[in-house]
């Protein structure tokens, strides 16, 4: 059986990985599953250019020889902040800051700036690399706007700021299942299984 390793520790996106590819028939492990304990340095200039990075290392991992290697890298980007916190939005004022802190601070950072301007997106960027070396990275968007209060109690970092206007709510008013099938990571993960389906056969 066809192995894939997704090089995370985190056990909602292991979920979320797990049903999207449910059909494909593959064994999925987590990377501690497949006991790969890496310090990666996610020092890339972009969201795909930290995925590969993530990617690369686990894949370099003896104990991933014959493995698929996935590995992803998010975030949100505020128009009306030139794309902050983007790719630093983990380490947006510092890595163990909580969120609420986090939000309330851009909330701040966007006062007086009109519903119009308040535009911003998850982005999620996907990297396979293939136990030839071949490389394919994907990309998922969702497209919301910034609110002016946390809202919701679903979900992680900034879902509670991040509204979706057709929705009438932030995605931290949806239900799991139903924020999987907009989200930026489902969105990306739903083309990688795509490319996966095309090199499995
Ligand atoms: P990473 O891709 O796990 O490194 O996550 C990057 C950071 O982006 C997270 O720590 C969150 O701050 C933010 N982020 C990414 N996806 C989401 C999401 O679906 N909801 C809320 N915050 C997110």
């Amino acid at each position: 059986m066809k192995k894939i390793i997704f090089a995370t520790g985190n056990a909602g996106k292991m979920k979320e990985i797990r049903e999207i590819l449910a059909d494909l028939n593959v064994e999925i492990l987590s990377m501690k599953e497949a006991e790969i304990f890496l310090d990666i340095d996610e020092n890339g200039s972009s969201f795909e250019e930290n995925a590969v990075i993530k990617a690369k290392a686990v894949a370099g991992h003896p104990n991933a020889a014959g493995a698929v290697v996935l590995a992803d890298d998010s975030g949100l980007e505020i128009d009306a902040l030139n794309g902050e916190p983007g790719i630093y939005s983990a380490r947006y004022l510092g890595e163990d800051t909580s969120y609420r802190i986090k939000n309330q601070n851009l909330i701040d950072r966007l006062e007086g700036v009109p519903d119009e301007k308040r535009t911003a997106r998850f982005v999620c960027a996907i990297a396979a690399v293939f136990p030839g070396g071949e490389t394919v990275t994907t990309k998922g968007i969702i497209e919301g706007k910034i609110g002016y209060e946390e809202r919701g109690t679903n979900g992680f970092g900034y879902d509670p700021i991040f509204y979706l206007p057709d929705m009438s709510r932030s995605t931290a008013e949806l239900l799991p299942e139903e924020k999987n099938a907009v989200s930026h990571r489902g969105n990306a993960l739903r083309e990688m299984k795509k490319e996966l389906m095309l090199r499995f056969g």
